[in-house]
């Protein structure tokens, strides 16, 4: 058994320092920009999607390492999926912050996203967790202005 309190700090402190596919892939044909007035995290992502494919994903922010970790492990998790996948994805990962119930049987599929889990406990930071996907959505959908948390 993983202990996903451990990997969630391992997680959280490696992807919040380093944070991967973090700049602007040229080209692109999308860009979301989120903003959590909770916390004051910020991002904009921008990605390439041809035909249904997202090919090419990165993000540009500034916030809590919450917030940039999972922008961080969203983008791994979402290039070369489809814009289905990438929807079917945020929907379990929504879940399982949220703490819907059934939300746990689907770790598996998760990844390294399920160490969000943790954050259910504290609601004011299932906002930060949820920020890039957030913004993701709103990228994908190309509905301009600025996806918010509230
Ligand atoms: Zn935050």
């Amino acid at each position: 058994m993983m202990d996903l309190r451990e990997l969630y700090q391992e997680v959280i402190l490696d992807h919040g320092k380093n944070p991967r596919n973090h700049r602007f892939p040229e080209p692109h044909n999308r860009e979301g920009r989120g903003y959590n007035p909770l916390c004051g995290d910020k991002v904009t992502l921008r990605l390439q999607l041809d035909g249904d494919k997202i090919t090419d994903v990165g993000f540009m922010g500034q916030g809590c390492a919450i917030s940039q970790a999972s922008c961080s492990t969203m983008t791994q998790a979402i290039k070369g999926k489809t814009v289905g996948e990438a929807d079917a994805l945020f929907s379990k990962f929504h879940a399982m912050v949220m703490g819907e119930a059934g939300a746990d049987d689907d770790f598996d599929s998760l990844g390294k996203l399920a160490v969000f889990a943790g954050v259910r406990e504290f609601p004011m930071r299932v906002k930060c967790a949820t920020l890039g996907w957030h913004t993701l959505n709103q990228a994908l959908r190309n509905e301009g202005g600025e996806a918010k948390t509230e």
